[in-house]
């Protein structure tokens, strides 16, 4: 199994060293694993939430020397970076410094405020449920037809705390994956939601259907932010990709995707 998605402490948000994620992913029969820390924000702004561009040159050192080991897992260099409209240029840029295997592109943040930060959860109240699903489909395809990204995270993290619209959401699940196909990038089954309020894998069943029907490629990552996390949930990640009739998923190497048989 693969496992394209993990933090380490470095974001700050998560504990483990990178050697310590490849002794899991060992342990949990992981044969690919992407190391995708969270990219500096583009303001510049320290936070909890990923790790300082000082430090992005020892992340990228840290991981290329495992990448080097022969032995399994095969470690690829990721990173996970944040959707910001009116910054592509700068994320263009930034993303182009170091060698990328792989980068993950997540809508986070709805005009700056992180939706999916417990801290941040009495927001919802503050929005109309169904204008909010709507306006986060329309960020997820317009940073999906950017271009920036190989891989769309976690592709329906709006659902994370059961903030549900009362609309049949069908409509947004078909324009997402017409924008994933149009635009040529993969969708990510992320076990993470297994662990959160929603209780389900992101995206759900019948958004990752519709994917399949577009001829969406698929990743899988357990957004591990510990090192006993790595590998949690792959099987039903699996499971779900079989169910919606993938018989293959994709990883990145070099930004270049090479699929592996999963039947
Ligand atoms: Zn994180
Ligand atoms: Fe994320
Ligand atoms: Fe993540
Ligand atoms: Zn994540």
């Amino acid at each position: 199994m693969i496992d394209c998605h993990v933090h380490t402490r470095l974001c700050r948000h998560a504990a483990g060293a990178p050697l310590e994620y490849v002794a899991a992913a060992e342990a949990a029969d992981v044969s690919v694993l992407a190391f995708t820390d969270h990219l500096p924000l583009l303001d510049g702004s320290e936070t909890d939430y990923a790790m300082r561009w000082r430090e992005l040159p020892d992340y990228v050192l840290d991981v290329t020397q495992l990448k080097a080991r022969a032995a399994s897992p095969e470690v690829l260099l990721g990173i996970e970076a944040d959707w910001t409209p009116g910054k592509e240029n700068l994320l263009r840029e930034a993303l182009s410094q170091h060698p990328y295997d792989v980068v993950l592109g997540s809508v986070h943040f709805i005009d700056g405020w992180a939706f999916d930060d417990p801290e941040w959860k009495a927001r919802y109240a503050e929005w109309d449920i169904d204008a909010l699903w709507m306006r986060y489909f329309n960020e997820l395809a317009e940073a999906a037809r950017s271009g920036l990204f190989d891989v769309m995270a976690h592709p329906d993290l709006i659902k994370k705390f059961k903030f549900m619209p009362s609309f049949d959401v069908a409509g947004l699940y078909e324009a997402a994956a017409e924008a994933f196909a149009d635009a040529g990038v993969a969708i990510e089954v992320n076990t993470a939601g297994l662990r959160k309020p929603c209780e389900e894998l992101y995206p759900s069943q019948a958004f990752l259907t519709a994917c399949r029907r577009h001829g969406v490629r698929a990743s899988v990552g357990s957004d591990a932010h510990e090192p006993d996390e790595v590998g949690l949930g792959l099987s039903f990640a699996y499971d779900a990709l079989l169910a919606a009739g993938y018989d293959a998923v994709v990883v990145f190497r070099g930004r270049k995707p090479f699929e592996l048989d999963i039947r």
